[in-house]
């Protein structure tokens, strides 16, 4: 065989498996279906980690990803903020009271188009020291773009350090927690960075995690799945919203489920909480559709790590909803 069928053979086989993915969430997933009044917290999915919380009279967002970039681009070429695609979004989906949004870290799943949204909107960002070298960042390929104007309202997020939204509806803690294991850099990011990027120059500085206290609720959203020993100590909440890509990679059985029991017991037991949101489990290389599709199995296995959160939650009493995909709905403590 010519050396160029054999390459096309093996990126053929590696095509397959990555398009090959547990069916997730589950057929008897529950979701989130009904819609807020006025003073109750709406929340509206977008993959990953993003979502946006408004009560009517403030609306903040967590992360700001919405170009997802496809194989392609993430394997050999490089990433920018899909401009056409966020103006879409930000009339469609984005309300007028935005005017908060906080980054995890700066990785481009979390962090590629929180800069664009927080200049098209005029809200403020808050993230890490790299979080904010991405939303700074400048596109090098088109100098008049709205990305090349300046951010009007920025800060560097402090672990611990309280915020609040602009009609301080929504108070928001942020705490450092660990990153998912992962073998890309857990560096901080050049500062030097522009726009387009290429994958491995997303380095996350540090994460954070962030209790969003609301007067109906208090929402713990912990934005990276890893053991966080005594990180959110203390901490209680109604509602919290658990990211569980990247834990369910270990193949050792019994190392996999202490780890995802450690990592439960923290986020939710100890906090109280009563419900619980999966997140941070679609296969983010794919378009925000109607449908999201899980990781590829040779990516992750969140099949495997939702089969052990399913018993942890029946043990602790705690219920599992999904989030429907970008369709604005009440996020109850019940
Ligand atoms: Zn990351």
């Amino acid at each position: 065989m010519a050396l160029i069928n054999i390459i096309v053979a093996l990126v053929g086989v590696g095509a397959v498996a990555l398009n090959s993915h547990p069916d997730f969430p589950p057929l008897t997933a529950s979701y989130f279906y009904e819609s807020a009044e006025h003073g109750e917290i709406s929340a509206r999915f977008f993959g990953t980690t993003t979502i946006l919380f408004n009560d009517g009279e403030d609306a903040i967002l967590i992360d700001g990803f919405f170009s997802r970039p496809d194989k392609n681009k993430i394997l050999f070429g490089r990433l920018s903020p899909d401009k056409a695609r966020l103006k879409k979004i930000v009339e469609c989906c984005i309300p007028s009271n935005l005017n908060s949004i906080f980054v995890a870290h700066a990785h481009h799943d979390h962090a590629l188009d929180a800069g664009f949204i927080a200049k098209l909107t005029g809200a403020t960002i808050y993230g890490s020291r790299s979080a904010l070298i991405v939303a700074n960042a400048v596109d090098n390929t088109e100098l008049k773009s709205v990305l090349n104007a300046p951010l009007t309202n920025q800060e560097i997020i402090r672990n611990g350090s309280v915020y609040s939204s602009k009609n301080n509806k929504f108070k928001v803690i942020a705490i450092e927690t660990p990153h998912s294991a992962s073998l890309l850099s857990q560096d901080s990011i050049d500062p030097d960075f522009r726009f387009p990027a290429k994958i491995t120059d997303f380095r996350p500085g540090e994460n954070y995690s962030f209790l969003i206290e609301h007067e109906s609720a208090g929402i713990l959203f912990v934005t990276s799945a890893n053991k966080l020993s005594d990180a959110l100590k203390g901490l209680k909440a109604d509602i919290t919203i658990l990211s569980i890509g990247g834990i369910g990679t270990e193949t050792n059985e019994y190392t996999r489920v202490k780890l995802i029991e450690e990592y439960w017991n923290a986020a939710v037991k100890a906090t109280g909480a009563k419900v619980v949101v999966p997140v941070h489990w679609d296969d983010f290389t794919r378009p925000l559709g109607e449908t999201l599709v899980a990781f590829p199995y040779v990516i992750d296995r969140v099949d495997r790590t939702f089969a052990t959160i399913q018993v942890l939650a029946k043990r602790d009493g705690v219920a599992i909803r999904f989030m429907p995909t970008n369709k604005v709905v009440k996020l109850a403590p019940q």
